[in-house]
């Protein structure tokens, strides 16, 4: 299995980039920027998908598929949103190869260019918005609620696996509406959803608030955001929701006939999250030991590993086992029997301990008399010897504990790591000494935000929508302000 992890104390971005290649999760691949994403990292994605999806649709919303490739004319049609997009476009010019002439190999086919060149998509508003055109009239045919699962691509020039990638999976979100409140209304319930799959199903606490106007995204009048803190004292946004008024409609001429036979602009919103939050999943739980993963997406809850003997000592185990498998699985867990004859148990011991395996049953020869199961829990590194009657109660009533205490940690550590600072000495001396969330006053322009980045990497998290109002002055330039928000140096 190799070395052992570098310690996230040493260098806590290299421990993450080791964890994710030797947990199986993922790795880079010839391409800069993007990944091959493993079957264990891509089962914990399709758990995050599964929930997800369940969580859209129960709130009415469908989904569908639009096209990888966007016309590049589509794009300019929002200022801000090209403006934004631009730097990042990856650009289709032509559609064929050809051998060269020389031998030297194959070759762009100068004459196969494109008549319109194609962006492979960064987000879809463009293209989707040029659809809803089509599909936009009246009234009756709104709201429009739709979703799509895919892969977008940003030419990110600093990468990371799965925090920043030049592609990655996501799903987007785009609804249209009759009303300005209907869609702020909308971009709000999809930033509680998505806090609600953070805290419940990640165990990863959030934040959530606006961005303020140079962190929002390109071409939206409102972003909401969730942020995380990860064990570094570094934030992560782990989504977003944009209120994008009337913007896409406008560049798009998407009209409807209101009840009153009026034409009106349609309301928008869109929102997404990515194969990021993998990286946010590792980064708020695991340890020097490996992963911790959350009970509620871990592709494997609990593993049965054997200890024994030659093949009959496996032949009883095996046995005892089968029952406690079922028992299991009846209940809605996910058990995997590891009776693999080619690895010693101290070997599987440590591989599940590193992939973050939530529990670990083990069963000797002395468990086998003694009618036990060795308990060992993933969060805690706790065992236990259970009697084998009352295992699959204590497994079940286990699963549920580990879920609530690897939430807890995370919250106590975050609420430890906001601290409120009221001079810029103090924002300075704080961030540096320990990180997480300064709390501070800020005057609400772009150019204090912008000189504090500047003078110390920390940028503006988000305005906390649980922020109340507050007399202060703005621990840089001194001016009134009546509000604390929230910054951190991000990944
Ligand atoms: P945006 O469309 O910029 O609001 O981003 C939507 C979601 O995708 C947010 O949750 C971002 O955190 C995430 N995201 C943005 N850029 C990347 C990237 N390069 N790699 C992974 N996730 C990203």
């Amino acid at each position: 299995m190799g070395k052992k992890l570098t310690k996230r104390s040493e260098d806590y971005s290299k421990w993450y980039n080791e964890l994710v290649v030797k947990a199986d999760l993922a790795e880079n691949s010839g391409v800069r920027g993007s990944m091959v994403i493993k079957p264990y990292g891509y089962a914990i994605w399709e758990k995050m998908q599964a929930q997800l999806d369940r969580m859209f649709k129960e709130t009415g919303h469908e989904n569908a598929y639009f096209p990888l490739f966007i016309p590049k004319s589509y794009l300019s049609r929002e200022a801000a949103h090209v403006e934004g997009f631009a730097k990042e476009c990856a650009v289709v010019t032509h559609y064929r190869l050809k051998n060269a002439e020389d031998g030297s190999g194959v070759i762009v086919d100068p004459e196969a260019k494109l008549e319109e060149e194609l962006i492979v998509r960064p987000t879809s508003e463009t293209i989707i918005w040029d659809t809803y055109k089509k599909w936009i009239q009246s009234y009756r045919d709104l709201p429009v609620l739709v979703n799509q699962w895919a892969n977008v691509v940003r030419w990110e020039m600093r990468t990371r696996l799965f925090l920043r990638t030049a592609e990655f999976l996501w799903q987007e979100g785009h609804t249209a509406h009759a009303t300005r409140e209907e869609a702020i209304q909308e971009a709000e319930l999809m930033m509680n959803i998505y806090a609600e799959f953070a805290e419940k199903f990640m165990g990863v606490p959030v934040v959530k608030g606006l961005k303020t106007e140079s962190e929002r995204f390109a071409g939206a009048l409102e972003t909401y955001c969730i942020e995380a803190l990860m064990q570094d004292g570094k934030a992560l946004q782990a989504g977003t929701s944009h209120f994008l008024g009337q913007n896409f409609a406008k560049a798009f001429d998407v009209k409807f006939a209101t009840k009153e036979g009026n034409q009106e602009y349609v309301w928008a919103t869109s929102w997404g999250v990515s194969t990021r939050l993998m990286g946010a999943l590792v980064m708020t739980h695991s340890d020097d030991n490996g992963l911790v993963l959350p009970p509620k997406l871990a592709p494997i809850q609990v593993v049965i590993v054997p200890i024994y003997k030659g093949e009959e000592q496996l032949a009883a185990i095996s046995e005892r086992v089968e029952g406690v498998v079922k028992d299991l699985r009846d209940r809605g867990v996910s058990v995997k029997f590891d009776n693999r004859d080619t690895h010693k148990p101290g070997w599987k011991f440590n591989e599940y301990e590193l992939k973050g395996v939530p529990v670990r049953l083990g069963i000797g020869m002395r468990d086998m008399e003694n009618q036990t199961f060795e308990v060992a829990r993933r969060d805690t590194l706790e065992k236990q010897t259970v009697a084998a009657d009352a295992v699959v109660d204590h497994v079940v009533g286990l699963l549920e504990e580990i879920q609530e205490n690897i939430y807890n940690k995370a919250l106590n550590y975050r609420e430890s790591h906001i601290t409120e600072v009221n001079s810029f000495e103090e924002f300075k001396e704080v961030l540096e000494s320990k990180g997480g969330f300064l709390s501070a006053h800020w005057d609400g322009t772009p150019e204090t935000e912008d000189k504090i980045k500047e003078l110390t990497k920390a940028t503006i998290r988000c305005i906390p929508l649980n922020a109340r109002e507050e007399e202060g002055v703005c621990v840089y330039s001194g001016k009134p302000s009546k509000i604390r928000v929230l910054f951190a140096k991000a990944y």
